[in-house]
C-alpha cells in the first residue's frame, strides 16, 4: 500500500514513520510513502504558502494555488487514491475505516495547518474529510501518522502474527483483554492462575470474558450494538456478577 502525504513538514512524517511496526513495514515494502511539500510548489521567491482570511479575522489561511500543484503532482504518482484531508470537522476515524482503508491500493492524505484549508479547495479537490478526535491540534501531521499508522498494521505480514491485529481493540466490537508478562508475582501482584494453566480453551475463555467485561465496564456503547451469542453471554454475566462480588454490590 501507499500513503502519499501532502505536507509543510515532511520530515516529521518520514521520522514519525520510520520507526517501530510503520518503519518496518516500510523497509520491507510492505508500504511506501511519498511526501509533497506545498512549499515547494509555491510561486513566489517566499515560497508563501498561507494567506489572510478575507473578511478579516485571526490568523492565516492555506492558500489553494500551493496545495492544487502539490495534490496534481502527488495525484500522478498515488493514482485513484481516495484524497482524504485531516480535519476537525471531518468524519470521526475509527477501526473500521482502518480496516476498510488497509484494503485500498493507497491513500493520499492532505495535512492542513493555520486555520484551516481555503474552502474552495476542499470543495473542489477532497473526497472525504477525516477527523481523529473532538478536539484540535495544531496541524494534519499527527492525525495523518495516527491514520497511516493504524492501517498500516492491519496489512498482512506487517505485524509478526496478523492474529496480533485480529484481537485488538474494536476488531470484533470489544475491548482487548487485559496482558502480563513475566514475573508471575510482583510487588503489584500476581498473574491470574489461569494464564498460568496451560489450558488453552480455559485461557481463551477467560480472555474473552475479561474483554467482554472491560466493554461492558468502560464502553457499554459499544456492548449495545452487539448482538452476543449464548456463550458471551455467559460469560459476561459471570463478569459480571464477579465484578459486584469484588466491589461488595449485590
Ligand atoms: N480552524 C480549524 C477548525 O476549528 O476547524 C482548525 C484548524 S487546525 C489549527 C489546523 C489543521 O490541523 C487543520 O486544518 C487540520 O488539518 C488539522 N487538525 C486539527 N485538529 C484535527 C483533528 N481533530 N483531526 C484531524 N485533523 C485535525
Amino acid at each position: 500500500m501507499r500513503f502519499d502525504v501532502l505536507t509543510l513538514f515532511p520530515d516529521l512524517i518520514r521520522q514519525a514513520m520510520g520507526v517501530g511496526v510503520v518503519g518496518r513495514a516500510l523497509e520491507t515494502g510492505k508500504i511506501a510513502l511519498d511526501c509533497w511539500n506545498p512549499r515547494d510548489y509555491a510561486h513566489d521567491n517566499y515560497r508563501t504558502v498561507d494567506g489572510r482570511p478575507y473578511g478579516g479575522g485571526p490568523g492565516m489561511v492555506f492558500m489553494i494555488e500551493p496545495l492544487r500543484r502539490a495534490l496534481f503532482a502527488a495525484k500522478e504518482r498515488s493514482g485513484a487514491a481516495p484524497c482524504v484531508l485531516l480535519s476537525p470537522q471531518g468524519r470521526r476515524f475509527d477501526q473500521d475505516r482502518a480496516r476498510q482503508w488497509a484494503q485500498l491500493p493507497g491513500l493520499l492524505l492532505i495535512c492542513g495547518r493555520y486555520e484551516g484549508v481555503d474552502q474552495r479547495f476542499v470543495d473542489r479537490y477532497v473526497d472525504e474529510e477525516i477527523s481523529i478526535g473532538d478536539f484540535v491540534v495544531s496541524g494534519g501531521e499527527l492525525p495523518a501518522l495516527t491514520i497511516t499508522d493504524a492501517v498500516t498494521r492491519l496489512l498482512p505480514g506487517v505485524l509478526h502474527t496478523d492474529a496480533s491485529a485480529i484481537e485488538d481493540s474494536f476488531m470484533d466490537g470489544v475491548l482487548d483483554c487485559p496482558h502480563y508478562t513475566r514475573p508471575e508475582l510482583a510487588d503489584e501482584g500476581a498473574v491470574p492462575a489461569v494464564l498460568l494453566s496451560g489450558n488453552h480453551s480455559m485461557i481463551a475463555a477467560w480472555r474473552r470474558k475479561q474483554s467482554l467485561g472491560a466493554t461492558w465496564l468502560r464502553r457499554p456503547d459499544l456492548l449495545g450494538k452487539l448482538q452476543l451469542n449464548k456463550v458471551d453471554q455467559r460469560l459476561l454475566i459471570e463478569f459480571i456478577n464477579e465484578h459486584r462480588s469484588k466491589i461488595g454490590v449485590q
